[in-house]
């Protein structure tokens, strides 16, 4: 049997072990276009903080660890897939190769969106995104720069925290009202702007790039509230795409991303995806999105390996986990946090010491959750939406002091706990 894995990201690396542990004697090969060894983009941060070297952001340590597990690495890019000859064509130093496979996994992650805007091709706008693009941000912020970072969303925010351990002066524009706002409520987004702001970092919200222009040396920066600013590098982190173009004319169901079921099954046998690349079902929804982060990469990677290497295994769908560090200021939202149509709701706002903690709930079910500063509570609040627990004459408890979830979820999941037994 021969496996192909296109991406040597986390899915990818995770998916070929996975294979590996529970095939001893099939082939594995693992098709890179970066030319590191496999790394994970989330060490970057830690990398542009200077925590770590290069090598520090490496999925696996030992040189020799794949040769050991007899996984093929191949550095080249494959530019298509033909589902009816069950070959794929890689552009390996642009010689193009065919390549045959029994079982297929797409793990070819996602890239970042440039956004339509004059002058984002200008020398000193950067993504922030690959080890390439480290090397570049690391040479481009010492001491005494000027930066504009564009996107305040999670990606964003966690970019911000590398800068801002940097004797740069930096600003941030979103143009959204409110930081990360695809995970916090408007009242922890802008918590978390003040926070940011009380760090010495300048926020716009509201605000959108409109024109960036070359001024001697530095760039000149349009901004949709008027203002114009000059800076010497920009950030852009505005949001991802799923790695798909390749996939043109092979068949494959894509949308935004891959459409893969609960197996990790696209719409193709023997083709399986998993990771960033994916438009899989959320969990709280029912609908399908894309859900970017590292451990639903590795999740469905893992899903992914057992049923290419004949085994089953299925997911009950992805779930919104985000747990984010601003500069010290923990924040996290889970499921439906932004609630649901008809919906209630319980909240606690203390600004003053940066806590805030939202619940939201259908029914007597916790379906979504959100808090700032808090973080005694998460497991509370993730255990209590994933299991669907019926919160009983907990929900008016809740209701009126959101504090109590701890104690909630205790009750609860013991009440479940002896149900079960
Ligand atoms: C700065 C930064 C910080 C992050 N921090 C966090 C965090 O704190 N928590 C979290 O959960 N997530 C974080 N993420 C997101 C996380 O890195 C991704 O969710 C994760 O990398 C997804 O893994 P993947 O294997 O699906 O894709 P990727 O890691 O993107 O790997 C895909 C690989 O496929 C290769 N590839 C693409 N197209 C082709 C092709 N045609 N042929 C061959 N190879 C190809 C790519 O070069 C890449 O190496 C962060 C991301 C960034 C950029």
């Amino acid at each position: 049997m021969k496996h192909i894995i296109i991406g040597n990201g986390p899915a990818g690396i995770v998916a070929a072990e996975t294979i590996r542990k529970r095939s001893p004697h099939d082939q594995i090969l693992i098709i890179g276009a970066e030319p590191e060894p496999p790394y994970s983009r989330m060490a970057i941060p830690y990398l542009l903080i200077g925590n770590i070297q290069e090598s520090g952001t490496y999925l696996r340590k030992d040189p020799e660890h794949f040769k050991k597990l007899q996984i093929e690495l191949l550095q080249g890019r494959v530019i298509s897939v033909h589902p009816d000859l069950k070959k794929i064509k890689v552009d390996i130093n642009q010689k193009q190769e065919e390549l045959a496979y029994d079982k297929l996994l797409i793990a070819t992650g996602s890239t970042p969106i440039r956004p339509p805007i004059e002058g984002m091709d200008l020398p000193g706008v950067y993504s922030c995104w690959t080890l390439q693009d480290a090397r570049h941000i690391h040479e481009k912020t010492t001491k005494g720069t000027r930066v504009l970072q564009m996107g305040a969303g999670f990606i964003g925010c966690i970019i911000l925290e590398a800068l801002a351990s940097k004797d740069i002066e930096l600003t941030v524009v979103e143009m959204e009202n409110r930081m990360v706002p695809r995970m916090m409520t408007q009242t922890g987004g802008q918590m978390i702007k003040k926070w940011v702001e009380s760090k010495g970092v300048r926020v716009f919200t509201q605000t959108k790039v409109e024109k960036i222009t070359q001024d001697g040396k530095a760039l000149k920066v349009s901004l949709s509230n008027g203002k114009s600013l000059e800076v010497d590098t920009i950030i852009s982190a505005t949001g991802i795409k799923a790695n798909i173009d390749f996939l043109k004319g092979s068949g494959i169901h894509c949308e935004k991303g891959i459409f893969v079921d609960e197996y990790m099954k696209t719409s193709i046998p023997d083709i399986y995806a998993a990771g960033d690349v994916t438009e899989s079902i959320d969990f709280s929804t029912g609908h399908r999105m894309i859900n970017a982060i590292q451990p639903n990469a590795a999740d469905q990677a893992t899903i992914a390996a057992v049923n290419m290497s004949g085994g089953v295994a299925n997911t009950t769908g992805s779930f919104q986990v985000n747990v984010l560090d601003t500069l010290g200021l923990i924040s996290s939202s889970f499921g439906l946090w932004a609630g649901i149509e008809g919906g209630e709701h319980a909240e606690l706002v203390d600004e003053v010491n940066y806590k805030y903690l939202h619940l939201e709930f259908s029914d007597d079910m916790l379906v979504g959750a959100t808090s700032l500063g808090m973080t005694d509570h998460i497991g509370a609040m993730r255990g209590l939406i994933q299991t669907k627990v019926k919160l009983g004459h907990w929900k008016d408890k809740l209701l009126t002091d959101p504090t109590m979830i701890m104690q909630a979820y205790l009750e609860k999941g013991q009440e479940q706990a002896s149900w079960k037994s």
